[in-house]
């Protein structure tokens, strides 16, 4: 059975947060004299001598309205890179929990566990890059707390199997983190309307990819109110500033134009497919729901070095498991995109 009380680590559960003078007043006033900010003003816009909404309550309604769930469940960071490191703190006691990664996979949940001591126990995927259900299941143990599945998966590019990850949030007792970054561009449909049958979920998606937001650094967890409430407690105060909360609100205003954007880039991928599979170097294009593609190539830390010397850069990701003789391309522009494949009709091995 599923229990957040036991597995949230006791520190903690008994933490009393930190209570911000915008947590203590919430009321109306016309004189503030509660956080020391600078009365006069500031060199900017005149509210930045102000601090900022610790929660974010502006964003989350808008987030609330599109995502079609309740601001209650929405966490906001510093990037996804925040709730990362947070879920980390929250539910594994360093030196004794472990998690659960499936390689190759985003190098984020590898290094948040090693700064914080926790034990990796490395599942690879299949060859067809899909969960190794049997392995995940002998790999899982009473210090087990978080299972990180990354679906669209960086850096394959394909879906994670629903009824595989269906039934691991069914049978395991800890939390399910699923990296959704690149879900806007995935034939899959999200987890986030799930999120009410699952009390062990968390659902990662991010203002980086599709929305053209990396600048901004604006992740989202989504989860239930408990699990939301455990981020709001450990996070940083103000951990989203007021100039990044009123650009992120103005953005979430502009769906229709997200949404053309999207289309462009899946088309643009789809373009990209074909063009590398006619390339003579390029060995296999493997199916991409994200904005990426991940391609075997005939000598790749050549043709990456290549490439850099035509100023094109990619991921060159040959020295990642199951990833050998592969090179990650994200899908540019059509110009940069037809660039790219004219750079490669040219190598000589
Ligand atoms: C790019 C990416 C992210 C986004 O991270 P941010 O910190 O939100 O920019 C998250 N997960 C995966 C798998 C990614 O590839």
């Amino acid at each position: 059975m599923f229990n957040l009380d036991k597995l949230v680590r006791p520190n903690i559960k008994s933490l009393k947060a930190y209570s911000s003078a915008r947590d203590e007043f919430k009321g109306d006033a016309h004189v503030f004299l509660d956080a020391n900010e600078n009365s006069l003003g500031s060199p900017l816009i005149k509210w930045y001598n102000r601090y900022p909404d610790p929660l974010q309550l502006k964003v989350k309604e808008k987030i609330s309205t599109i995502k079609k769930i309740g601001i209650d469940q929405i966490f906001l960071g510093n990037g996804s890179d925040e709730p990362i490191d947070l879920l980390f703190r929250i539910f594994c006691e360093p030196g004794i929990d472990e998690v659960i990664i499936c390689p190759p996979t985003y190098g984020m949940y590898e290094v948040s566990a090693n700064i914080n001591n926790i034990h990796l126990n490395r599942v690879p995927l299949t060859r067809s890059f899909q969960l190794d259900m049997p392995s995940i299941e002998e790999a899982i143990n009473p210090n087990t707390k978080i299972i990180w599945i990354c679906s669209p998966n960086n850096p394959t590019g394909n879906s994670i199997d629903r009824e595989d990850i269906e039934m691991i949030i069914n049978n395991f007792d800890g939390i399910v983190v699923i990296d959704e970054a690149y879900i806007n561009f995935a034939r899959q449909k999200s987890f986030l309307p799930d999120l009410g049958d699952y009390q062990n979920l968390v659902v990662l998606q991010t203002l980086s990819k599709a929305w053209g937001l990396a600048a901004l650094r604006m992740g989202m967890a989504f989860a239930s109110t408990e699990i939301v409430s455990y981020l709001n407690k450990v996070k940083p105060p103000y951990n989203i500033s007021e100039p990044v909360q009123e650009l992120a609100l103005k953005a979430l205003g502009e769906v229709g134009q997200v949404n053309d954007m999207i289309k462009v880039i899946v088309e643009l991928r789809g373009e990209l497919e074909q063009a590398l599979r006619n390339l003579q170097i390029v060995k296999k294009v493997y199916p991409s729901d994200a904005n990426f593609v991940l391609t075997e190539v005939t000598a790749a830390k050549d043709i990456y070095n290549y490439l850099v010397s035509k100023g094109i850069v990619v991921r060159d990701r040959s020295n990642v498991v199951l990833c050998e003789g592969c090179l990650r391309l994200t899908v540019g522009t059509q110009k940069e995109n037809e660039s790219l494949i004219q750079a490669l009709k040219t190598f000589q091995s």
